[in-house]
């Protein structure tokens, strides 16, 4: 045994019992405690069963990330398991909290288990680029069957104590201690004689062709280009056509070929980075203010979602609109999204009720906030309106509230300003649909005070949000960005791609969606109001992509019109081309004097990325993201860059910088005003360095 696990006998029952914490992971010393354990239990005559156990609020954590990368230490998990299975006697596992990946692999290496209410049982390997590593595609199908398996493995997700009961994964549910649970059902199974039950030596499960099909076309549609996932379901069929031993090699085998793919490195790489958005010297040890009722400014699409994210976190929220109709119509989208949420089981109806009857309220004057901690700001996108409100919020609100702004692209500076406290003034930029996308951007600007950073941040973690903190500049970290590459994709369509061969290209790279698409689903009509606001300041050797007004002339302005670059008939899914949009774009050509040329699918994305990755770039040297993993960040949870792709900083890394900037100095020479290679881009490739050196940056 070591330190980390202790075998006593209670009983006749060995208790087995790991206390690693905080969350009892893996690593080398409580796999060899493991082992130790079991050669002692089945040496012990007096030992009848075993019970294993984990120490305070979880059961067993996964592998030991800190061990990931290094040479594996005998003995290794899969042969744990396998060592446990081995056991001479029964072996019983009492599940609390959560066993997930390696936690749940024991289990299943068990030979009873037991779930206590309130257990997550999961293997989310999929979500790191690898696959369950230790028995876990082999045997969970034997266990409750492929079609049952292939809701977990791929998907990467829990299931909770009474759903693996349901499934068969645990045998019974139990409340209170776990020792005491683990304990009471040994006992039952010394009483009956049972003899262990090694899920190795249940017969392969049948085949079943049609989840197996289901699921491949599930997760390469939800999660394209992704690798693991499909793997998994591949190792899950591997366990209908072999013996225990050969189907855990064969498990080895794809686990080993996953650990070495670009997109593993680049989903740890995702996973890690979230955890350090919010490490940013400005409030290191600074107190955030303490926040329970907010004011939300305007019930549109922002602020109705903004509402409906606080309100389901606990917070009081009264929400100021023009008049009696705005604001019973922001009610009504709230109680929707309210609904949404009940059915999705996040809320209970009843809680519901109490939101709607005691904690929300509607205004149409802002006395109603002068007892708010924090107003957020989302009237129409207009300086003088905003700066009207804020006048209000200057009126109204007590000392040592904070005014936001959720702008999207207006200067924060400007708004701070115009009041009589700029300390307190900072822009908390929400993502649509507010309540449901995970990023939060916050604009910090020249006045605003540390602890109202602080206080965005804690808000951000109250709301289940992702914070980033952004500097001010036009369209901050993401919608600046967002503008240059989608510009980069107007001037290809302008030289002779069309706008769904460039869509096309850019869901194969791994978005969700082409810049085209994505216009149609957020409005053309932003496009057009954004150019023209832009029209005054516009360089002359700026492009502006003439059919995009034209469409916004005819009314087409995407999903919501019907029609946009796409046309939506009812009752279909998804747009169809229109050839109108080509003789637009071909006129634009015409006028343009441009010979159009043809672009092949990798072209585009090179030439999109590149755009992407330089203006980030640009924006990690002035200081606007604090880090390159600031805008990974930002792209991952605002933007639905392809996670396995890490993020767009990574994966420059991995494509490697010089690569990048040879590409984009190329391009210049044809268009050297709007290819211009970033300095920090030359700077790192001079000195053969990476985005991911500037990432220690505390
Ligand atoms: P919207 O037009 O859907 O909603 C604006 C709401 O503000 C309307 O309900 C209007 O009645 C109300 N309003 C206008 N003036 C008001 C005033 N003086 N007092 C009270 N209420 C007033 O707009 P939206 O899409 O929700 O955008 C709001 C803000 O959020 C804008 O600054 C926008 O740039 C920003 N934003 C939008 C998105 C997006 O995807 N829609 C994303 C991020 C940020």
């Amino acid at each position: 045994m070591t330190d980390m696990v202790t075998y006593e006998l209670e009983d006749g029952i060995a208790v087995i019992t790991v206390a690693n914490p905080p969350v009892n992971a893996l690593g080398h010393a409580v796999r060899k405690g493991l082992w130790d354990a079991i050669d002692r239990f089945n040496a012990e005559p007096e030992a009848k069963a075993a019970l294993i156990l984990g120490a305070g609020k979880i059961f067993l954590g996964g592998a030991d990330i800190s061990e990931f990368g290094k040479p594996p230490k005998d003995p290794w998990l899969p042969e744990v398991c396998n060592h446990i299975e081995a056991a001479t006697k029964p072996v019983v596992c009492a599940i609390q909290g959560a066993a997930l990946g390696g936690g749940l692999e024991v289990a299943l290496g068990c030979h009873y288990r037991v779930a206590l209410k309130g257990a997550k049982l999961g293997l989310p390997e999929v979500n790191l680029g690898i696959i369950p590593g230790a028995g876990g595609t082999q045997r969970t199908p034997r266990v409750i069957g492929v079609k049952a398996a292939l809701e977990i493995i791929p998907a990467g997700g829990t299931v909770s104590a009474e759903r693996a009961v349901e499934m068969g994964l645990a045998d019974r549910l139990a409340t209170g201690d776990p020792r005491a649970a683990g304990l009471a059902f040994a006992q039952e199974l010394v009483a009956e004689g049972a003899a262990p039950r090694p899920v190795g030596q249940m017969p392969c499960p049948d085949h079943d062709a049609e989840a197996l099909a289901e699921a491949r076309a599930l997760w390469s549609k939800k999660n394209r280009g992704e690798v693991a996932r499909l793997a998994s379901i591949d190792a899950v069929e591997a366990a209908t056509r072999l013996e225990i031993m050969p189907g855990l090699e064969e498990e080895r085998r794809i686990f080993s070929e996953m650990m070495d793919t670009p997109q593993r490195a680049g989903l740890i790489h995702a996973f890690f980075i979230e955890r350090k958005t919010a490490k940013i010297p400005e409030i290191a040890g600074v107190d955030p203010r303490p926040v329970a009722r907010i004011g939300v400014i305007g019930g549109g699409t922002m602020g109705a979602g903004i509402a409906t994210a606080a309100l389901t976190r606990g917070l009081d929220v009264t929400l100021i609109e023009r008049d009696d109709a705005s604001a019973d119509k922001a009610r009504a989208t709230i109680a929707k999204n309210l609904d949404g949420a009940v059915k999705r089981g996040k809320l209970g109806a009843a809680q519901k009720d109490a939101i709607l009857s005691d904690t929300f309220r509607t205004a149409t004057g802002y006395d109603a906030l002068s007892d708010s901690d924090l107003a957020i700001e989302a009237v129409f996108e207009d300086m003088d309106v905003k700066k009207a409100v804020f006048a209000e919020l200057d009126r109204v609100m007590k000392p040592g509230a904070i005014l936001a702004t959720n702008t999207s692209y207006l200067d924060v500076n400007e708004i701070a300003a115009s009041t009589s406290r700029p300390a307190d003034v900072i822009g908390l930029h929400f993502f649509s649909p507010a309540h449901v996308m995970k990023l939060l951007e916050v604009v910090v600007a020249d006045k605003t005070a540390n602890d109202v950073t602080a206080t965005a941040f804690a808000l951000a973690k109250t709301l289940g949000k992702t914070a980033v903190r952004a500097g001010v500049c036009d369209g901050f970290i993401g919608n600046r960005i967002l503008a240059k590459y989608r510009a980069a994709a107007d001037r290809m369509v302008l030289q002779g791609a069309s706008p769904y061969q460039v869509d096309r290209a850019i869901k194969a790279f791994g978005w969700p969606m082409g810049p085209y698409e994505m216009g149609d689903l957020a409005g053309l009509d932003i496009g057009y109001m954004t150019r023209k606001r832009k029209a005054a300041t516009r360089d002359p050797r700026d492009i502006v992509p003439s059919w995009a007004d034209a469409l916004y002339d005819l009314g087409r302005l995407g999903q919501k019109t019907g029609r946009g670059y796409y046309i939506y008939e009812e009752g279909t899914r998804g747009g169809k081309e229109d050839p109108e949009v080509e003789e637009l774009v071909a006129k634009a050509r015409a006028e343009a004097g441009i010979d159009p040329r043809d672009f092949t699918d990798d072209e585009i994305q090179r030439r999109y990325m590149a755009a992407l990755v330089n203006e980030a770039a640009d924006v990690v040297e002035e200081g606007i993201a604090h880090r390159p993993l600031d805008v990974d960040v930002t792209f991952l949870y605002g933007y639905g860059f392809p996670r396995f792709r890490g993020g767009p900083m990574h994966w420059a890394d991995h494509v490697g910088l010089a690569g990048l900037l040879s590409d984009i100095e190329d391009y210049a020479q044809e268009d050297d005003f709007f290819w211009q290679p970033s300095a920090l881009l030359k700077r790192l490739v001079q000195d053969n360095a990476t985005f991911a050196s500037l990432n220690d940056k505390g």
